[in-house]
């Protein structure tokens, strides 16, 4: 399920992932949206909007913004059902096809009698999309809900938007319990601009692929061929058999972590080479690296999984 990204040949493509228009409940029409990320630099965008009867099921199609330079790929936000908590679910589904077949909300109001969270989450994969458990920390989700989503790929660790708007943006720790409970997941960041706040340009993901097209992409979030950031970036990781080399943009900080309370740690000024040792995680099933820059930006590999 994941790949090594830095193993692979191709070029690591920007995109966000996790974007409202005009179609939902975001403030800027479709082409807007696409026209900023793609004056930003970006190579890529899914705009996911909230798959509700009250918007008219939207699947957001901006595919008429692409170029040579600039990618999209048809994605939504999907709810229904509820979760522990009774909140309606919110599931990022990247991929969708456009005929996918709504569940029946209207609102962000679960209904007995709707689909579950699961069983849309299933749906979604099933038609071919890369499918994330949403914001955990802002849905205020338990850990039986998130493992609930069987189909999932991906926990989205980092949502911009719920980071700037009421400071839950992060989902490491209903993320690192999946992980020791034994299931291989991924990790991403994303926006989830509604360009209501300063919700845009603050977490993405960094896709290794060989061209810059939506099945390419999509291939690749889906295998786990990718990193996340809000700032850094991953030039090359090389793991060996008792430690990882990490090439990176200028950081002060890069962390490695596994299945433990242990993790290994190296400060420093401008580090671009930083080699760790696996110390006590040589045992750990998983591992990652962390890496944060002087302005406290972070970027995350996905785990590798060690036999
Ligand atoms: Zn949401
Ligand atoms: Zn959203």
């Amino acid at each position: 399920m994941t790949t090594d990204p830095f193993k692979l040949p191709g070029t690591f493509w920007r995109g966000n992932i996790h974007t409202h228009s005009t179609r939902s409940d975001g403030v800027l029409d479709p082409k807007e949206v696409a026209r900023r990320y793609k004056a930003e630099g970006y190579d890529f965008l899914a705009i996911t909007d909230h798959f509700l009867g009250r918007f008219d099921y939207p699947l957001t199609d901006i595919s008429s913004c692409e170029d040579e330079h600039f990618a999209t790929i048809l994605g939504a936000e999907l709810h229904t059902g509820a979760m522990e908590n009774g909140e309606i679910w919110h599931i990022l589904a990247v991929g969708l096809p456009a005929d996918f077949t709504p569940a029946n909300v209207s609102d962000f109001q679960p209904e007995g009698d709707h689909e579950t969270g699961p069983e849309i989450a299933q749906r979604a994969r099933d038609a071919g999309a890369f499918v994330a458990v949403a914001h955990p920390d802002w849905s205020q989700m338990t850990l039986a809900d998130a493992a609930s989503i069987e189909a999932a790929h991906a926990v989205e660790v980092y949502n911009h938007g719920c980071f700037a708007g009421c400071d839950r943006g992060y989902g490491f720790h209903i993320y690192e319990r999946l992980l020791a409970s034994g299931r291989k997941l991924t990790l991403c960041a994303t926006d989830d601009a509604h360009f209501n706040e300063p919700d845009y340009f603050g977490g993405w993901v960094m896709v290794k692929a060989e061209t810059n097209t939506s099945e390419a992409l999509l291939a690749a979030l889906k295998d786990g061929a990718f990193y996340s950031s809000t700032g850094p970036e991953f030039h090359d990781v090389v793991w060996g058999e008792d430690q990882v080399e990490v090439a990176t943009s200028a950081v002060s900080t890069v962390i490695l972590q596994g299945k433990s309370t242990r993790t290994v740690v190296r400060h420093g000024n401008s580090m671009t080479r930083t080699v760790l040792s696996f110390d006590k995680l040589a045992v750990s099933p998983w591992l990652r690296v962390t890496i944060v820059d002087a302005a406290g930006k972070r970027a995350w590999t996905n785990p590798v999984w060690r036999s």
